[in-house]
């Protein structure tokens, strides 16, 4: 075998050696400190390759955490789908600038078949466009971006000419309970934090439709959510994009992981009206299982989507010529990783079926955790399991619960704070996980409770 050969099997057996381990080590490392010192100095003159990758694996394995294993409950992590990584390392093997059809037709054809794939199992409309970026940060940009241009030019105001400066007051009109991640988009763009109105959130965390009305009057965008990264609600598109349009809003939705719900028969009815909102972010590294980094930002008006993201101009049509649609006039980079393979092996290798069996399994899972949890003494699971995200309640030994738990390494979950109480947040997000998985976390649970009342 030449040396390339060599170089790049031993690299895939290094994966699939962790991949297959990651299930039976502990979830988290235990001592990261040696790291620095394994990677060691720049070197002077050039290293053999081989000796490269050995050196880097070696000294970063220890440091790894599971999260791409099936017992990593943290933030909404999802894990990493077999066929969707190995075509990650094809994308990175056959190095494919997807910027248009010329710089890749590969890539610039595949991530059209997969943006229609994706909208055809989201139960979003045909003619929306799309834009394959880094995550739900990335998707809520754009879509924040095409609502700025659409909405002030309706306010006959040309926001990529003019910029901001003089420009009509443009309100955003958005859940108290929203991701930070909305917020940092209003500050890239331009419209600042002061810009949001806030809504308040209903016991579970959806938007409150009276008070949504009341918040709307002049240019605006509205900011809903179909997943709260706390407790899984959603709120109710129907009714709040009725009242949003009327008052000639526009609809972002940020459904990171929760957006996978239309995806899945047993779960659809929480997402109700999706279809009617005018911009749409939506993760692939979360609950699609594709691994990092990967999300798609979709939009009802594709010139307005075009008119924000082109590179050149505002009147590019987005298709270049044969018809093939340029990537990169639906999202903010130029040169990009072609980001279509990955997803399109993810949705190949589930199928229709597939997705909605993997999302309604983690829902199923998620309501283990809390039938489980919620039937010990002293512990109380204090959100609706609509999704699957679990909040979970131990009183004053929360934070000590957490981090114990953390330190077993046999899973890993984190504490968030929800009005104003801390707590566990569970959230089961990966297609590996199983119900001997989720019974091995409730034990860790139980057990670091244990150790924690023992310590007091
Ligand atoms: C995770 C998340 C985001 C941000 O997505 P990234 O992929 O981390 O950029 C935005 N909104 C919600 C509701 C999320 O859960």
């Amino acid at each position: 075998m030449s040396e390339l050969r060599d170089l790049l099997a031993d690299a895939a057996a290094r994966v699939a050696d962790y991949r297959e381990s990651v299930a039976d080590v502990p979830v988290f490392p235990d001592d990261t400190s040696g790291v620095r010192e394994k990677l060691g100095d720049l070197p002077e003159t050039p290293v053999p390759p081989a000796d490269v990758i050995r050196r880097l694996a070696d000294a970063v394995e220890p440091a790894l955490v599971g999260s791409t294993g099936p017992r990593y409950f943290g933030f909404v992590t999802g894990g990493a789908l077999d066929a969707a990584t190995a075509a990650d390392m094809l994308a990175t093997g056959w190095d494919q600038p997807a910027f248009n059809k010329v710089t890749s037709p590969a890539a610039a054809i595949v991530e059209e078949v997969a943006g229609e794939w994706l909208k055809d199992v989201l139960g979003l409309p045909s003619g929306a466009s799309f834009g394959f970026v880094t995550g739900g940060q990335g998707a809520n940009t754009v879509g924040l971006a095409a609502a700025r241009h659409h909405v002030l030019a309706q306010a006959g105001w040309d926001v990529e000419r003019r910029g901001l400066h003089g420009a009509p007051p443009l309100r955003v009109v958005a859940n108290v309970e929203r991701h930070a991640t909305i917020d940092r988009s209003l500050r890239l763009l331009g419209l600042g934090t002061d810009a949001v109105r806030p809504v308040r959130a209903d016991d579970q965390g959806a938007i409150d439709i009276a008070d949504l009305e009341k918040a709307l009057d002049g240019p605006a965008i509205v900011c809903l959510q179909a997943g709260n990264v706390n407790t899984g609600a959603f709120d109710d598109f129907a009714a709040a994009t009725e009242i949003a349009h009327r008052h000639g809003a526009w609809v972002h939705v940020d459904g990171a992981f929760g957006l996978w719900a239309a995806a899945a028969p047993a779960l659809r009815r929480l997402t109700a009206g999706l279809e009617t909102a005018d911009s749409w972010a939506v993760d692939g590294h979360k609950w699609l299982n594709v691994p990092y980094d990967s999300g798609y930002a979709f939009c009802a008006h594709p010139e307005s989507h075009i008119a924000a993201m082109s590179l050149t101009a505002a009147y590019l049509t987005g298709q270049g010529d044969g018809g093939v649609r340029a990537p990169s006039d639906f999202v903010p980079e130029s040169s990009r990783r072609a980001r279509g393979f990955a997803t399109w092996a993810a949705l190949s290798e589930l199928g229709r079926t597939g997705i909605a069996e993997m999302i309604e399994r983690c829902c199923a899972l998620a309501r283990r955790f809390a039938g489980k949890l919620d039937a010990c003494d002293g512990v109380t699971v204090v959100n609706d399991v609509v999704l699957n995200q679990v909040l979970v309640d131990f009183g004053d030994d929360t934070e000590r619960v957490v981090e114990a738990v953390q330190r077993s390494g046999e899973c890993w979950m984190g504490a968030t704070t929800w009005r104003g109480r801390r707590l566990m947040r569970i959230s089961v997000s990966n297609w590996s996980t199983t119900e001997a998985d989720v019974d091995r976390a409730v034990e860790a649970i139980k057990a670091a409770r244990e150790t924690t009342k023992r310590k007091n």
